[in-house]
């Protein structure tokens, strides 16, 4: 932690310039938060990793907070963004080369996220609290940087669809399971450790991939498994340096999923051309392309037709991903926020002692927490369901649930933690416009926003043990909390006609949500913070501005619980 503390008062101008020259000096101007503790400064996140069965990765976790917390590692997610990837298309003798030139702090942030095994650690070395400590590291890190999450999260969330083809299995997760980060542009074979993307989306859809235009032609067995060539396009591609790609591809017996190597076996480029990188308003140093698929090889993963069930387990990783990575960037926002105004003063005092002010900070607070705290019940969830059928049918609602509200909570909060700051806030060399360009594109990608709603609907409808598992869930805080009650007897009521759902999506949605929150913080949050969650989300007033809090909170608590030094 820095030991500087800042000034308030202006210093005395005629001892630090006996000469008169100076124009000023500078004066409460807040320190930067670096070189602070992610994880021993973050009680919420101690105290969850714990409550949900992680607490055998204390030591590691603690560990790794300081390391990432440390002012060099910041400065790599600030220049990750700074130097945004650029795209070789050819090299100068005018062969194709399709390569992606990073700057050296990307590849830094991936070394790291792939030594901790963020990209592979359940799968490679399951046991019992592993996704929640997968989590918890995760959150850590993508405070540091989103961009270089979007491969690392692929790689995590294709696994377990590889896993289920003997041949690809055999040959390729030893390698994506290794925690090395290799990040040459060789074939799988020749390197020690490996990525994996994916190419689902089209330009005629994306939500909708059942209208994937790209053909796959049988081409017979190999090493790998069934071959295949694939002629089309994909619209976005991100981390197009991948070693390989989870394709969707239409097959005769329809729409089936493959994984496309960048190179061939034989040591050939594999035909996947890079087009251009997109121009986008946030995750900078993540690389997203469009490509043309010209004769590419893949192997199937799954029958053919059967595209979709194959993806599906994918999918839900790469949504649980998005809530950790949201619930972090919201985290990072609180922490900058309360940081300068703890240190900053108007008008005589303290901006965190102004009470208009510590509205807002233990509103940001909160939210922050109620996400994290979600996300690591979710994480549970997902330790537990292979052995227990309530936990995953609980899984099945919590996630699409969870992907929708925390995603969609973020950009106004990063907005509101930016205004805490003030003009400082929007400077480009203050961590907050990164957080905030970031803000809204997890809950763009993995499925957008109706389409979780939809997800949670079809997890109803098709599985009615998932609502529950649910209603179970919010059940066990029964008694403790009066708005909680009353918001979730309001609910099961309305959850009983789903007659119009589509229509009421969003709203009970947005109900759903809220309640599963409000019920992990009634069961485990301090009760300052609990019965804020509930008085402000439930009762009504949380729906308008941020720090529009009803009478009566004790929010220095919750304000102090948040503080990140
Ligand atoms: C930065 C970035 C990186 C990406 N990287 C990749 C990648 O690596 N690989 C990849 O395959 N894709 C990638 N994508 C694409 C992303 O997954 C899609 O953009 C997303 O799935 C939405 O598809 P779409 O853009 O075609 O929008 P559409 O499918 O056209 O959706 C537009 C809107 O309509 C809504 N909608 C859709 N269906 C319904 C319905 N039935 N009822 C009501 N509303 C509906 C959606 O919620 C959305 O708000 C990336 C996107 C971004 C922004």
């Amino acid at each position: 932690m820095s030991q500087r503390g800042a000034p308030h008062d202006e210093p005395n101008r005629d001892a630090l310039d006996p000469f008169g020259a100076a124009t000023h000096a500078v004066f409460n101007q807040p320190t930067e938060l670096a070189d602070c503790d992610l994880f021993g400064g973050d009680a919420a996140l101690q105290e969850g990793v714990a409550r949900e069965g992680g607490g055998w990765a204390s030591n590691e976790l603690t560990a790794l907070g300081a390391r990432l917390g440390s002012a060099e590692t910041l400065e790599l997610g600030a220049l990750a963004n700074r130097y945004p990837p650029e795209l070789d298309t050819h090299d100068r003798y005018g062969n194709r080369v399709d390569l992606v030139r990073y700057h050296p702090s990307y590849h830094q942030l991936m070394r790291l996220a792939v030594e901790q095994g963020l990209h592979a650690s359940p799968w490679a070395e399951p046991r019992p609290g592993a996704h929640v400590a997968r989590a918890a590291r995760y959150y850590m890190q993508a405070q540091i940087e989103a961009g270089h999450g979007c491969p690392i999260t692929m790689t995590f969330a294709a696994t377990p669809s590889l896993a289920k083809e003997p041949e690809i299995a055999k040959h390729w997760l030893p390698k994506i399971y290794a925690r090395v980060y290799d990040p040459r542009n060789i074939p799988a074979a020749d390197k020690q450790g490996l990525t994996i993307g994916m190419a689902m989306t089209e330009k005629q859809g994306g939500s909708d991939v059942r209208a994937n235009t790209t053909r796959a032609t049988a081409r017979g067995h190999d090493a790998m498994g069934e071959a295949y060539e694939l002629v089309g396009h994909k619209f976005f591609v991100s981390a197009p340096m991948c070693d390989a790609f989870l394709t969707l591809a239409q097959a005769p017996g329809g729409l089936t999923c493959f994984l496309a190597p960048r190179w061939r076996p034989d040591g050939t480029k594999n035909p996947i051309q890079i087009v251009r990188l997109k121009r986008k308003m946030g995750n900078v140093s993540n690389a997203s392309s469009e490509t043309e698929w010209r004769g590419a090889l893949a192997w199937r993963v799954g029958p053919e037709g059967r595209g979709v069930a194959t993806i599906l387990e994918m999918v839900a990783a790469t949504r649980f991903d998005c809530m950790i990575g949201s619930s972090a960037g919201m985290r990072m926002a609180a922490a900058q926020a309360l940081d300068h105004c703890r240190q900053r003063k108007a008008f005589g005092a303290l901006l965190i002692d102004q009470p208009a002010m510590r509205a807002v900070l233990a509103d940001l607070a909160l939210e922050a927490e109620a996400s994290l705290a979600l996300t690591l019940r979710v994480a549970r969830a997902l330790d537990n369901r292979a052995a227990d059928p309530r936990e995953d049918a609980f899984a099945r609602i919590a996630a699409p649930l969870g992907k929708y509200w925390i995603c969609k909570r973020t950009p106004a909060h990063a907005y509101e933690a930016m205004e805490c700051l003030g003009g400082s806030g929007a400077m480009e060399d203050s961590p907050m416009p990164r957080l905030y360009r970031e803000a809204p594109i997890n809950a763009i990608w993995e499925g957008s926003g109706n389409v979780q709603c939809l997800d949670v609907l079809r997890a109803i409808s098709r599985a009615p043990q998932a609502l529950e598992a649910y209603f179970a869930e919010i059940d066990s805080a029964r008694g403790a909390n009066r708005a909680l009650d009353a918001h979730a007897a309001a609910l099961k009521g309305d959850m009983r006609d789903l007659d119009d759902f589509e229509e009421r999506a969003r709203d009970l949605c947005d109900r759903l949500a809220l309640a599963l929150q409000a019920s992990v913080m009634v069961r485990n949050a301090p009760a300052a913070s609990a019965d804020a969650f509930c008085a402000a989300r439930l009762e009504g007033r949380g729906a308008r501005n941020w720090g529009a809090l009803p009478k009566g909170l004790d929010l220095a608590a919750i304000v102090k619980r948040a503080l990140p030094r």
